[in-house]
């Protein structure tokens, strides 16, 4: 590979010349490196140098300590802020988690050595050029994930990094090096010392990457079994039915991989089919059916993030558009609102969305009269909203009180009353006025 120079962001650039005009050593490291090396946009700088945090913190009038005790002081400049950290050697690893201790050094090369894998390990000065003693710029140009180091013991020292190697893959589009996919077959059950937070964000991380199908390494490689075990049986489960060309697992994530890459909704897609395997059955012309799945997707779902310590707002709302996946909307004004009263205004584009990403991942005979149907849909919903039609019990134009102002008893009844006249609104918009409203319901009290 021909090597050139990188462009770093000036704030960096004068962190690293203030260091060494102290006399220390300062290089930009890491995923920064690495990522303009590709041509990726770097998410973030990160400075390495041998200056101890105390002396970090004097030389620059603006600091944070961010991780202090592991060495990492973040800069504060004109030009944004930077993590600067200390050189330094990991103690020993008991947990499969984490160093008991961390030990400052003077050598690059050992800071680069404790790094996970080699295109992670170069570091690069803008007058000095690359350090890169793990041929890290070599594996960038085959496009391949390996460990520095043996695999196995980086593994058993910190068992995040397995899944870390899957979601370079999926994010650089690198193959995950043989010798390293052994490893982690060797030792995937590691995996159960990481707390799930950690976990979460990197399958989040795989999830909403350009190469989601890359999912299925976590499969091949057994990690996917300590994690989500529920979805193992997905890559088992044929479909036998004309809408689908595809098992569970590979129609499910090519559906991940045509929805946008908003978090919520690349996990709603991943776990939208999660209740197949446990409801298919077979007719007498051996088509398959998975009658209710969507109710039992969301069910499971719910456990799942749950598990993987989701927020409660995000997990309801994944589970909204899972327990909706499947609604039949006809492309009528009045069944469209009615649908959006199910689903909530909120998530209603949303399922739409999954809706869209759930038929290009089937059968593609269908595939353009439903699209054409969605967008349809869409429309007309488009239309409902810019009208300002009511389509939930908030934008009703009676509530509960004028029901109880007008004679109704207090209690049970004044919700199904108002759930009846929201249904007779939704029908047709123009009943939304309180007298015709008032009008409905006198005369359903009169009929009982
Ligand atoms: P991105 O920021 O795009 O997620 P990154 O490579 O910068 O990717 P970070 O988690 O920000 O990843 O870590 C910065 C650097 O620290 C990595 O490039 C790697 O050198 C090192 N690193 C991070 N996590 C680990 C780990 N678990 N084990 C060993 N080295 C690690
Ligand atoms: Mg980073």
């Amino acid at each position: 590979m021909k090597l050139f120079k990188l462009r770093l962001p000036e704030g960096a650039r004068k962190i690293i010349q203030v260091l060494n005009q102290n006399g220390y050593q300062a290089y930009a490291v890491g995923g920064c490196v690495r990522d303009s090396i590709i041509g990726r946009v770097p998410n973030d700088w990160d400075i390495a140098t041998d200056a101890l945090p105390s002396r970090i913190k004097e030389l620059f009038p603006r600091t944070v300590d961010t991780g202090i005790k592991h060495g990492t002081v973040t800069v504060l400049t004109e030009e944004g802020s930077f993590e600067v950290t200390t050189y330094r050697i990991d103690g020993i690893y008991t947990d499969n988690r984490r160093p008991e201790s961390v030990t400052f050094t003077s050598s690059l090369e050992e800071d680069l050595s404790r790094r996970d894998f080699t295109i992670n390990a170069i570091a690069y000065h803008p007058d000095e050029g690359f350090v890169d003693p793990f041929n890290g710029i070599e594996d960038i140009s085959r496009k391949i994930i390996m460990t520095v180091g043996d695999a196995s013991s980086r593994f058993q020292e910190d068992a995040l990094r397995m899944l870390r190697a899957v979601r370079f893959s999926a994010q650089l589009g690198f193959d995950v090096h043989d010798s390293v996919i052994k490893s982690i077959k060797d030792n995937n059950e590691l995996i159960r010392n990481i707390s799930y937070e950690r976990i979460r964000d990197e399958l989040t991380k795989i999830l909403v990457s350009k190469r989601p199908l890359r999912f299925a390494l976590l499969h091949d490689t057994g990690l996917l079994s300590h994690i989500i075990p529920e979805f193992e049986a997905c890559f088992s489960t044929w479909q036998n039915s004309p809408c689908h060309i595809y098992d569970v697992a590979m129609h499910t994530l090519k559906a991940v991989s045509y929805i946008s890459d908003k978090s919520t909704l690349r996990w709603a897609m991943l776990l939208h089919d999660i209740g197949k395997p446990l409801t298919k059955t077979s007719d007498d012309r051996n088509i398959d059916h998975f009658d209710g799945h969507h109710h039992v997707s969301a069910s499971m779902a719910k456990k799942i993030l749950k598990r993987l310590k989701f927020d409660n707002k995000s997990l309801e709302y994944i589970c909204r558009l899972i327990e909706h996946h499947e609604i039949t909307i006809e492309p009528t004004p009045a069944a469209v609102r009615k649908a959006v009263n199910l689903t909530g205004a909120d998530a209603f584009h949303d399922v739409l969305e999954v809706q869209g990403a759930d038929i290009k991942a089937q059968n593609p005979a269908f595939l353009e009269e439903r699209m054409k149907k969605l967008m349809e849909i869409r429309r007309l919903y488009d239309e409902i909203r810019a009208s300002g039609q009511c389509i939930s019990l908030q934008q009703l134009a009676v509530n509960g009180r004028d029901l109880i102002e007008s004679g109704f008893e207090p209690g049970k009844e004044i919700g199904r009353v108002l759930d009846y006249l929201l249904d007779k609104v939704l029908e047709d918009p123009e009943l939304n006025s309180k007298q015709k409203l008032l009008e409905l319901a006198d005369r359903l009290r009169t009929c009982r």
